[in-house]
């Protein structure tokens, strides 16, 4: 295998899934809506985000934590924990809201709101991690060219959202360019140009024919370990490549049952998943592993 491995973490609880909040189909319009009507226990995140955070020590790494930046108002001293422990945090957004419809891929909020809304995210990572933030991921992988646009502006270096497949594409460019290792995107789109002071770092895919998306995330749970490694092997030898989960993902609590389109989304979790998580991280045992700051591109870019 010639590249290097990052492994990132998506911190999101699972009322910020689009089904629930800041998408056209979510039952709440936004998740400070949610906030004003639900009475129930919302945190189902800081349980399972310990046992990353212990998992991720057990095996030395260090890794790339995507923070929804809400979180830190609503689950004191979570976000500082992953500081503590030495990893990177970077950005998926203030509420993890929908850019883009899912659908037509058109603009749900315009640049202006967009840049706003994640200045102020950026500002409160900031804060905590007491470090300046290079890094963004797209909540839910809506991704655009102006929005990349508008990250370089704001002093973002990297974006890691895109994702190569036979079977869906959540941007608005073909992708016809792109294939599973770091690249300079063209201004305004995602296609691969070159020399650019920012980088995108797109997910793994494997390729049986077809090109089946296996970063991880729903992946990692609906289809399992082997089919990742697989995965995570052919894109090792393309260069660099992401392996990603949510601290959702190996949660053992049920889950309120609430969400428009989804009802099977969280049919697999758990164990089970923890136990693919180490698997796949004890195979990949020999690779080189960094956080995305720590890739020379970004450091020279
Ligand atoms: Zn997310």
């Amino acid at each position: 295998m010639n590249g290097s491995l990052s492994v990132t973490v998506d911190l999101e609880d699972w009322y910020h899934i689009p089904s629930v909040c800041s998408s056209p189909f979510s039952v709440y319009r936004n998740v400070d809506e949610f906030f004003k009507t639900w009475n129930g226990r919302y945190d189902f995140l800081s349980e399972p985000t310990k046992r990353v955070l212990d998992i991720l020590d057990e095996f030395n790494i260090n890794a790339t934590f995507f923070v929804v930046a809400d979180t830190i108002e609503h689950y004191p001293g979570l976000v500082e924990s992953i500081v503590d422990r030495g990893h990177e945090l970077a950005c998926h957004g203030l509420n993890h809201a929908c850019k883009i419809d899912p659908d037509t891929k058109k603009q749900l909020m315009s640049v202006e709101e967009f840049e706003q809304r994640t200045l102020v995210a950026k500002k409160m990572l900031e804060k905590i991690s007491g470090e300046k933030l290079v890094g963004y991921r797209a909540p839910n992988a809506l991704v655009s060219g102006w929005m990349v646009d508008s990250l370089e502006k704001l002093g973002f270096k990297y974006d890691s959202s895109v994702s190569v497949n036979s079977f869906y594409n959540k941007t608005d460019s073909a992708l016809n360019t792109v294939s599973s290792f770091p690249y300079y995107p063209e201004e305004s789109e995602l296609e691969a140009g070159s020399d650019r002071n920012f980088i995108e770092f797109p997910w793994a895919y494997c390729q049986h024919g077809l090109k089946f998306p296996a970063s991880g995330g729903p992946m990692l749970r609906f289809l399992g370990s082997s089919f990742i490694l697989d995965g995570l092997t052919q894109s090792l030898k393309r260069g660099h490549t992401i392996f990603y989960f949510h601290p959702l993902d190996i949660s053992c609590t049920r889950f309120p049952s609430l969400g428009n389109k989804r009802p099977f989304y969280w049919c697999i979790k758990g164990k089970l998943v923890e136990q693919r998580v180490r698997h796949i991280l004890s195979k990949l045992s020999e690779v080189d592993v960094m956080c995305l700051r720590d890739y020379s591109g970004v450091s020279c870019v």
